[in-house]
């Protein structure tokens, strides 16, 4: 049960809380000032504060190599800026205005908002690109949206990314891993293209330090550039407030957000004025269970629970299930989106009302000792609260219930949080690095710079795959090829390998299929019908021939929907993994490798797999009772996870493709191998075990 109250106020006396049911107390607030009435597109367009400023922009633009733009979201940065771009010119010529974003699915919402707004077809003058799906057309393309990581592939081909007149680096602030390398790379090319014209836009004051990165004057001291251009960036910051927001907070600290978040919504339902609700947990697992619990409640056509209409929000959602979260809520209903914090600031949800914080996001956690990264679910920062509740205020007045105390808020909650790159493994972005030249990656022009010990770790990781030779240079050509490949640098490994032992056709397949989050429907805790089906696939060597086995059943449905059903296999999962073996197999052909089937050959199978996750074998303990395995390279305890088709069976040596920490450090995806193939392997890398028998 949560109890919360509004700052400024008196503290509610525990008298005034009405137990029984389990409610939330808040205070009354004025009724709604305005409702949302019609407008056409044009009219929303030059509702938004960013209008404002179009002329503002477009003369910073002209006139200064980098805009730096703060604006609260909502505000019509990311949907704004490049039309006015495009109206005043800069995709003239061919040429291209780029916008990038953090995420996928903010990608393709925005591009298909933006095209609306043009009333153009998208991928045609307004496109975008994600990994593995390419919606622009060359030439005709004006406004292009992509993701950060997109832009950092797309200087391999094209390194100072001539083609495009203005790139606006969007969502600054999130300082994702691609965005922090984006705008250090950037920064070397505008030194050579001084023309090329920056936008940073963020929605939190991070604006001066963004600032100084790019304060950068010419030898002979002059802050403009032959043509006049300044070199100095400058700061717009975009006024124009959402309505103001109340904040609340519970009085005593809640034992179970998930639960608190779902009594939250059910009271706001009962005791509030119309509104949608947009709640933030962490992860799918649990935003699914909070929709379930609330769907259940909604299902009661007797209850006035019926008016609700629940929605999750996380990446990797289907299309169809993004339009209903976009779309107008129905007359009569209350929706409630329940999202991670990708609705923080990348999504705009209209008619959002209320907001619930659970006050925890799921972060990535990277130790370069154990190796091991992990999502874990860790609290957000204040910026990031703060965010969250201005999502509650841009229809009209709004409340934010956040399941946390005010005291914890204001006493231990820090203020910003930790940029990704000093808290991920880095083995994806020094391959990068090092195949746009970058020698010097300790010397790198970094906003923040990344740990040592990661980096080293990274050099090492690709050192022993042979990416890098003794120099820390791209090898030839396996190098150059694994860097192609947009691919976490052990699976586009495993990928070359297939190559030289004529298994390529399977190994796409299992590339595809460890891409996506998982193939099958997503049960909560054990589940009989799950595992029996599990059963029918498995496949005695492991998890990836189990794959294949699905991957063939599939096929064979003819790419059926009803067999999915019917597998508990995940059909939007399985329509991505045909999708991204076939953008793959593009992919490696233009990389010379010829696609093969081993028909079968299981052996062959996983010694592909091993060429590029050797430093992931483990051994199990000889009189373990309980399944316990260590790993080769540093003897850490691991264990199967439940999930795989191998836990229980417990072969004497496995190879597995990821560790995921909980109360344990669980093994994911995991295959039997017979320890000599290491050695043949990675003789470099396992030679250093010979002097300790114990292992072989
Ligand atoms: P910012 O980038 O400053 O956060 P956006 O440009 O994303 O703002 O959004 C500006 C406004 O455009 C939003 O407040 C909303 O009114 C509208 N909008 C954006 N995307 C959508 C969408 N998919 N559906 C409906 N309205 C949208
Ligand atoms: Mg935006």
């Amino acid at each position: 049960m949560s109890q919360f109250w509004k700052p400024g106020t008196e503290r509610p006396r525990s008298s005034l809380v009405d137990d029984e049911e389990g409610g939330v107390l808040f205070y009354s607030t004025p009724p709604p000032s305005s409702s949302y009435g019609y407008a056409n597109l044009e009219k929303q367009r030059q509702r938004l504060p960013v209008f404002k400023y179009r002329t503002a922009i477009l003369y910073l633009v002209e006139y200064h190599s980098t805009v730096i733009i703060v604006g609260e979201t909502g505000s019509g940065k990311t949907t704004q800026i490049p039309q006015y771009l495009k109206e005043a010119g800069w995709a003239e010529g061919g040429r291209l205005i780029a916008c990038t974003q953090p995420r996928r699915l903010a990608v393709q919402s925005v591009a298909s908002r933006v095209a609306e707004e043009m009333g153009v077809k998208i991928g045609e003058e307004v496109g975008y690109t994600i990994r593995f799906e390419d919606k622009t057309v060359q030439g005709v393309t004006k406004i292009k949206f992509l993701t950060d990581g997109v832009l950092l592939r797309e200087m391999m081909d094209d390194p100072l990314l001539t083609k495009y007149s203005v790139i606006m680096v969007d969502e600054a602030h999130e300082r994702s891993i691609s965005t922090d390398m984006l705008l250090g790379l950037l920064k070397k090319i505008q030194r050579r293209r001084p023309e090329l014209r920056l936008i940073i836009s963020s929605a939190t004051i991070e604006a001066e330090s963004m600032s100084n990165f790019f304060r950068t004057r010419k030898k002979n001291g002059h802050a403009t550039d032959d043509n006049g251009l300044k070199m100095e960036p400058s700061i717009l910051s975009v006024e124009g407030k959402g309505y103001p927001v109340e904040i609340h907070y519970v009085q005593e600290p809640v034992s179970d957000y998930l639960q608190s978040a779902v009594d939250t919504v059910l009271l706001i339902h009962e005791k509030e004025a119309v509104g949608d609700v947009l709640v933030f947990l962490t992860g799918q697992e649990e935003i699914d269970a909070a929709v379930q619990i609330l769907v259940e409640k909604a299902s009661d056509k007797t209850s006035h629970f019926s008016g609700l209409l629940v929605l999750p929000l996380y990446s990797g959602l289907s299309r169809s299930d993004q339009d209903l979260i976009f779309s107008q809520t129905p007359k009569g209903k209350r929706k409630v989106v329940i999202s991670t914090n990708i609705a923080e600031t990348s999504l705009t949800l209209e008619g959002v009302v209320f907001v619930v914080d659970s006050g925890f996001s799921k972060q990535r956690f990277y130790n370069p000792i154990s190796d091991i990264e992990n999502l874990v679910v860790a609290p957000i920062s204040k910026a990031s609260a703060k965010q969250r509740a201005g999502r509650a205020g841009r229809v009209r007045s709004g409340k934010c219930f956040r399941l946390y105390t005010e005291d914890y808020f204001v006493k231990e909650m820090p203020a910003e949080g930790i940029p990704e790159m000093q808290r991920s493994n880095l083995v994806s972005s020094v391959i990068q690095l090092k195949a746009l030249g970058i020698d010097n990656i300790l010397g790198f022009d970094w906003l923040a710079s990344p740990p040592p010990e990661s980096m080293i770790r990274a050099l090492e990781v690709l050192y022993s795959l042979g990416i890098l030779d003794e120099d820390a240079k791209l090898t030839t050509p396996s190098g150059f090829q694994v860097a192609e490949i947009p691919l976490d640098p052990m699976v586009s490994k495993m990928i070359i390998a297939a190559d030289t032992l004529g298994c390529s056709e399977e190994i796409l397949t299992i590339a595809a299929v460890l891409s996506v989050q998982s193939i099958w429907v997503s049960v909560r805790g054990k589940h009989k019908g799950l595992d029996e089906v599990k059963l029918r696939f498995a496949a005695a060597e492991g998890d990836h021939v189990t794959h294949l086995n699905v991957y063939k059943g599939f096929l064979q449905s003819g790419k059926s929907s009803q067999w999915c059903y019917k597998n508990y296999i995940n059909y939007h999962a399985m329509k991505k993994v045909v999708d991204t073996r076939e953008q793959l197999c593009r992919l490696v052909r233009r990389l010379g490798i010829v696609l093969k089937s081993c028909q079968g050959d299981t052996q062959t199978i996983r010694k592909a797999i091993l060429a590029g996750f050797f430093s992931h074998a483990s051994q199990l303990e000889e009189y373990s009772q309980n399944g316990m395995y260590k790993t080769v390279r540093n003897s850490q305890e691991v264990y199967i996870h439940p999930s795989s088709v191998l836990f229980r069976v417990n072969p004497k040596w496995v190879v597995y493709h990821s560790l995921v920490s909980t109360d344990k450090h669980y093994m994911h995806n995991v295959i039997a191998i017979d320890p000599s193939w290491l050695i043949e392997a990675a003789p470099h890398f396992y030679q250093l075990k010979r002097p300790n028998p114990a292992i072989f």
